[in-house]
């Protein structure tokens, strides 16, 4: 299925959207990518989405990337009575370490080390930040609050504490868990929570031994201030609006977004930016229009992605919620100032025979408007690459590897296709020829431009590029 755009619409699945129906729904309307949101999914159910989401890909004979996004060091209340309880500004609120249901008065906090670590005067910012407390006592055991503002609190809801330093480590037990049984499954992308420096990436790399992409969710002043090294270190990134506008000034988070989405850019490694992008949609069949601005900048600033979350996962409107946004992504792509603002971000290729010769399809394929670009990439890279540079032309990326072509569904402009291994130079030419044209992106008479590594096979060594006719029966002309 052509989408008509470049930039990818990744998906959370929640209670809104988790039937097979409704997976195959979201992926019509326009998801790319689906998200699996550990902090919400039992092992059982991820194994379930994961198998439903495989059904769906086997159905639309296209391939779909999977995420698991593992919670990380994320605080979270317990549960309540009713699910949730009404407060009032002024109120004292207590977080304890009593696992019971909570009420108007309690709920449990089921982190021993923070009930430990914070002190009078510190913050407690629950639900991003909706209700506000403050600590006033402390004894180890328990933290009787004052709520500041906010009239709400439910069942595990978030909790940030800004001006707590806390003991956490990279992974915690459940995302070591969790991890582990995601490993188990056909999932292509992991995402890390509250990453907080470069070195929390290291463990997770020694687990998963290459199986899964790694994305790294910025939402920690800390990941920020290293974003660099943290780049350098993943296989993404995600600009988590929702924490990072909790844990810093709300006001810091657009010129944070644009900085880490250039920076991504830079390194030619996928970009998402996520959250709160159509949060109105939870509830109503259209955005404001403020939202709509929202996703249209993400689309100007040339991101990989944009993301739904509870939108798709717990809202009423899931796949109004997909299609809204894939149209918005078609319409800013056709304005007529989205080149300019593409291209003045794009940075010059690295030297390396691989950018050398993205750079060099992207000029060739403007100059003589050819029809596609085709690049043969068996780990990934040379589609990333190739997405790079944002040509304004098409870019099929051609895998034998199943896994390659759903982990690059979350990239910027690739339409993925496996294939198999070309057996020489013709055979590549006449593959990517038919390929380009029973997919529709090129018909008898046009041309297309072909990127590989030959010999063929050896990752990394595109060296390689070839303008190509398609011919009248959709093989190669010349
Ligand atoms: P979350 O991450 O939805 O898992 O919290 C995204 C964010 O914080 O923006
Ligand atoms: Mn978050």
């Amino acid at each position: 299925m052509k989408r008509g755009r470049k930039v990818k619409i990744l998906a959370t699945l929640g209670p809104a959207s988790n039937s097979e129906e409704m997976i195959e729904k979201l992926y019509v309307a326009g998801a790319d990518v689906f998200r699996i949101n550990m902090s919400h999914s039992s092992h059982d159910m991820m194994r379930d989405l994961v198998q439903k989401i495989r059904n769906v890909e086997e159905k639309v004979e296209r391939p779909i990337g999977i995420l698991a996004d593992l919670q990380g060091p994320k605080l979270r209340v317990g549960m309540f009575k009713d699910g949730s309880v009404e407060l009032e500004p002024g109120q004292t609120f207590v977080m304890d370490d009593n696992p019971g249901e909570g009420d108007n008065t309690r709920v449990h906090l089921p982190h021993p080390e923070i009930l430990e670590s914070v002190q009078p005067g510190h913050r407690l910012l629950v639900d991003d930040g909706r209700l506000s407390l403050i600590a006033e006592e402390t004894d180890g055991k328990s933290i009787t609050c004052k709520v500041v503002s906010g009239t709400k609190i439910s069942n595990k809801k978030g909790v940030s504490l800004p001006d707590t330093t806390l003991p956490t480590g990279a992974l915690t037990e459940k995302d070591h868990a969790d991890l582990e049984a995601v490993l188990k499954e056909s999932v292509d992308w992991v995402a890390l929570s509250f990453i907080q420096r470069p070195e929390d990436l290291a463990e997770v790399r020694k687990i998963s031994k290459g199986q899964v992409g790694l994305l790294s969710k910025i939402e920690k002043p800390q990941a920020v201030e290293r974003i660099d090294e943290i780049i350098e270190l993943s296989d993404a990134v995600m600009v988590a609006r929702g924490d990072l506008g909790v844990e810093l000034p709300l006001e810091a988070v657009p010129g944070i977004q644009k900085q880490i989405t250039r920076k991504a850019r830079v390194a030619g490694k996928p970009v998402v930016v996520a959250t709160q992008m159509l949060e109105s949609m939870i509830s109503a069949p259209v955005p404001t229009r403020a939202e709509v601005s929202d996703v249209a900048t993400a689309v100007f600033e040339g991101a990989d992605a944009v993301m739904l979350s509870a939108e798709s996962a717990a809202g009423d409107y899931p796949v109004e919620a997909v299609s809204t946004m894939s149209q918005i992504a078609c319409k800013v792509e056709k304005d007529p100032t989205y080149p300019g603002i593409l291209n003045a971000q794009r940075s010059a290729p690295e030297a390396t025979g691989s950018d050398a010769i993205s750079a060099a399809s992207r000029q060739i394929a403007e100059t003589l408007d050819l029809s596609a670009i085709l690049c043969f990439t068996s780990s990934g890279t040379t589609g990333l690459r190739a997405a790079r540079e944002r040509p304004a032309v098409p870019i099929i990326a051609l895998s034998p590897v199943v896994e390659t072509a759903r982990r690059l569904a979350l990239t910027w402009g690739l339409y993925c296709v496996v294939t198999r291994d070309a057996t020489d130079l013709d055979d590549m030419v006449d593959l990517a020829c038919r390929i380009a044209y029973d997919e529709e992106f090129a018909k008898p008479g046009d041309r297309i431009i072909i990127s590989a590594g030959v010999p063929l096979g050896t990752p990394g060594s595109t060296n390689m590029l070839r303008i190509a006719y398609i011919g009248s029966d959709g093989l190669s002309g010349i």
